[in-house]
């Protein structure tokens, strides 16, 4: 059930439509019922002055509300209003005149009140602000009123005004002219119509203006009605006729109402309501249509004159009809134009839309890219484009939930760590280390099918993730094929680099349910690689774990050992083997552990390189060796060309301050310069050319003497040793084992020594175990040994007891 809800506004203007048809249905009504013309007369005569009163009434009210809002809207109501008032005064006056004379004079008063009602409606009208056209809309508008009016001007003229002239040639030019001022003010009337319907008002709701349209058409359609009845002598007060005029004046009172509720609800929700929107939009849009009507009604009139004449002539109603035609055309060449306009803005606006377009989808394109891009690269790793860790797991993941489910299915993951990365990249620079890094991927991946993975995680470590089912490949192949690749001399900025690689390997027969599982045994299989002496791979077994795991506890042991002062330096004697003399001591590190006894450097040296230990390590060693032999020159001054040998770490001497070090170790231990070997490993030359050449110089030039160790075991082209200020070269212990096995073994210490000799240099045997070795090494000339023949490394104080020894027979007998 609806209920009346107290807060809806007061809706004055349905009030008042539904007021207009009750009071039409009752006029309607009366008029019907009253049959007797008098009776019919008297109640026209009375309620027509009513009903106009009324109506010029709210259209005072409609003039007095909108002059709050806009003055000009109250000027033109009042207009509209005044013309009301006139016309009731017409009615009123008439309607005097009609009941208190029987027959009422023509013209009388209420004919000047009458024809006063048009201009002042057309005032009104006009005064209405409407809408600005832009200047074609304007001109078209004028057109099409234009149009309407010389069409609608031919029929009044043949239909109404010049029967009524010819009708009426007896009355005097002034009734005359009151006689045709009413069809004249139905052309004004029409013109305030079309003035309306193609103007309209500046107001959001044009209701009340069209309310007013309908009335003005209501009116000139009773008007012409009335006129053409009037000629025939056909026309009755008091019928249906009146009522269309009080309809009409009705329509007017709404319009004023419909001002009025339009100007309550603008003060009230700061909006004005939107009623018969959508009809005014329709009767607008059919609008510019009329003027085709009017131009078919003006030619059907042309055509009808031919067979019935009319009072204007041919020649003129052709003329005006040609008139019309050229307005017609004229509005459509102005049509014309505007859509040649519109249609060069449409093609502009096109073009500019499509430019739009295709930078949106350029747009897109490139977000799309730059998407993909940003894809790749958290998956992959910038610098070899290779997969990174990320992608690598996910890979591997994969892998393993498909051997979880097909148990023919095998992999295997190889871990690759290049060995003495740090130290290239140390010297070398970034630039030169990335560049080999490329190189090295590359190589990986011309080893490997497009169905293996091979990532970088970083630094110089890479995986490989090798699918091995139906046994066409074995890992360890793989493994191997991947060393001998990187093995290759690669040229890099004038270098000749040489690297190898550790690999540790995992096979998938474990049962591993984890990517970073396999990762991690991957790793500590290349450790044992590693700690087994590089450049080799290792295959992965559970007792490993137990090994890195005790290896990471030396680790952590071996922080503290330093400060704990639990290294200590062995020495072991070079022996000049013309003199059998002890020419120099080699300083060997041992470690004192606490708990496992003395460990020998293989135990614990890489995981010092690696840890970075090495470094503070390394210093303790150089001050200690210089400091030892400084205490043994003191007490022995014989013995001042006892030398000492001390072993640099690659990672050592490839530190900026390792020249300082030197030197400071020697201002501590106030040692002299000459009395100092350092042996470095050939790696140390081959990695960095001119940095290790620089250095070198430096410490020739502070009188240090330089030895390459472990001579042969490496890559060194002998050449290569001409290039650099070395002393002496130890000829690898693996060189002194051949010797008694046959003839090449001896022939290649034989090339070394005579090349030393050439270069100037001396050479060293390592490792002499026996006396024919010892014998054969002295026929070959070489100048200098140490083996366990001659004597093992010893402690401090044994050494010294061989020192004191040697210094009681400095010219007799020999340590051997
Ligand atoms: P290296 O510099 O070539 O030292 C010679 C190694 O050969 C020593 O092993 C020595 O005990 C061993 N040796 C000498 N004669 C014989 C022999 O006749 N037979 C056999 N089987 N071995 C012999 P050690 O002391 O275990 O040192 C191993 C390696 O550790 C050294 O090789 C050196 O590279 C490194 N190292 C030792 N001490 C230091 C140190 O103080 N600093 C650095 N950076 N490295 C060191
Ligand atoms: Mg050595
Ligand atoms: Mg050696």
């Amino acid at each position: 059930m609806r209920t009346f809800t107290p807060s809806r506004p007061f809706n004055l203007f349905l009030l008042a439509v539904l007021f207009t048809v009750i009071v039409l249905s009752l006029d309607l009504t009366i008029s019907l019922i009253l049959r007797d013309p008098q009776q019919r007369t008297v109640y026209s005569d009375v309620i027509s002055p009513i009903i106009d009163l009324l109506a010029s009434g709210a259209l005072f009210i409609a003039a007095q509300q909108s002059a709050t809002h806009s003055k000009r809207h109250a000027i033109a109501w009042t207009m509209i209003g005044l013309s009301t008032l006139a016309y009731a005064l017409g009615d009123t006056t008439w309607g005097i005149l009609e009941l208190g004379l029987s027959e009422p004079p023509f013209p009388s008063i209420a004919d000047i009140f009458y024809i006063a009602n048009y201009p002042l409606l057309l005032i009104g009208v006009f005064l209405l602000p409407n809408k600005p056209d832009i200047r074609e809309d304007e001109i078209k508008k004028v057109l099409d009123a234009g149009i309407v009016m010389v069409a609608a001007f031919l029929g009044f003229w043949n239909f109404l005004i010049g029967p009524m002239v010819s009708a009426n040639s007896t009355y005097s030019f002034l009734e005359q002219a009151i006689l045709l001022a009413y069809p004249a003010g139905d052309l004004v009337l029409l013109w305030a119509l079309l003035r309306i319907i193609y103007r309209g008002s500046d107001q959001p709701n044009e209701a009340p203006t069209f309310l007013l349209a309908g009335s003005i058409a209501i009116t000139i359609v009773a008007d012409c009605i009335y006129s053409y009845q009037a000629l025939l002598g056909t026309y009755a007060s008091g019928g249906v006729l009146d009522i269309s005029w009080r309809a009409a004046v009705l329509l007017t009172a709404l319009a004023g109402i419909s001002q009025i509720n339009a100007i309550q609800s603008l003060r009230r929700t700061g909006e004005f309501p939107r009623r018969l929107e959508v009809f005014i939009r329709q009767v607008k849009t059919i609008a510019p249509y009329f003027s085709y009507l009017w131009l078919f009604a003006a030619y059907i009139l042309l055509v009808r004159s031919r067979l019935v004449p009319l009072p204007m002539d041919f020649l003129s109603l052709s003329l005006a009809v040609g008139g019309i035609i050229g307005l017609v055309f004229l509005r459509q060449v102005i049509t014309l134009l505007e859509n040649n306009k519109l249609n060069a803005r449409l093609q502009i606006q096109t073009r500019e839309l499509e430019k739009t377009n295709q930078e949106l989808h350029n747009e897109i394109v490139e977000r799309k890219t730059a998407e993909q891009k940003l894809m790749y690269d958290s998956l992959h790793d910038a610098m070899t484009g290779l997969p990174n860790r990320v992608l690598f797991l996910d890979r591997l993941g994969q892998v393993i939930e498909n051997s979880k489910r097909h148990a023919e299915y095998i992999f295997a993951v190889l871990f690759v760590d290049i060995d003495h990365f740090k130290i290239i990249n140390d010297s070398l620079g970034h630039l030169t280390g990335d560049q080999l890094l490329i190189s090295i991927a590359q190589r990986m991946k011309a080893c490997l099918r497009s169905s293996d993975t091979v990532a970088r995680f970083g630094g110089d470590e890479f995986a490989i993730l090798l699918e091995i089912s139906g046994g066409k490949v074995s890992a360890a192949s793989v493994a191997q094929k991947i060393q001998e690749a990187i093995k290759l001399p690669l040229k890099l900025d004038g270098h000749e680099l040489y690297t190898t690689a550790s690999i540790g390997i995992v096979l998938n027969v474990m049962g591993y349910e984890q990517p970073e599982e396999i990762l991690r045994d991957a790793d500590i299989a290349m450790y044992q690689a590693k700690a087994s002496g590089k450049a080799r791979f290792k295959i992965f077994d559970i007792e490993m774990r137990s090994q890195a795991f005790s290896r990471l506890e030396l680790e952590q042991e071996l922080r503290t050992a330093l400060e704990n002062e639990e290294f200590q330096l062995h020495y072991q004697p070079i022996i000049s083997m013309e003199t059998n003399q002890v020419a120099s001591f080699e300083a060997l590190i041992r470690w004192g552990h606490p708990q496992r006894g003395l460990l020998p450097p293989a135990d614990f040296l890489s995981i010092a390189e690696e840890s970075g230990l090495i470094l503070p390590l390394g210093k303790w060693i150089l001050d200690e060796a210089c400091q030892q032999l400084m205490k043994w020159h003191q007490k022995h001054p014989s013995l001042q060309n006892v030398s000492i040998n001390v072993n640099v770490s690659n990672r050592q001497f490839s530190q900026p301050n390792f020249v300082e070090e030197v030197i400071e170790a020697l201002q501590l231990s106030g040692l002299k310069a000459d009395s100092l070997r350092l042996e470095i490993t050939e790696s140390v030359l081959i990695s960095n050319f001119a940095a290790a050449n620089k250095v070198f110089t430096q410490l020739r030039n502070l009188g240090v003497q330089l030895q390459i160790d472990d001579f042969g075991s490496g890559y060194s082209a002998l050449g290569y040793l001409q290039h650099f200020p070395i002393s002496a070269v130890k000829i690898d212990k693996s060189f002194i084992d051949e010797m008694g096995k046959g003839h090449r073994g001896t022939e290649l210490i034989r090339a070394i020594v005579s090349m030393t000799r050439e270069l100037g240099m001396d050479a060293i045997a390592e490792g002499i175990e026996t006396k024919e070795q010892l014998n054969g090494l002295k026929s070959l000339a070489c100048g200098f040994g140490q083996g366990f023949l001659l004597s093992k490394p010893l402690d401090k104080e044994s050494a010294e007891k061989i020192l004191a020894k040697q210094e009681d027979n400095v010219l007799g007998s020999s340590i051997v």
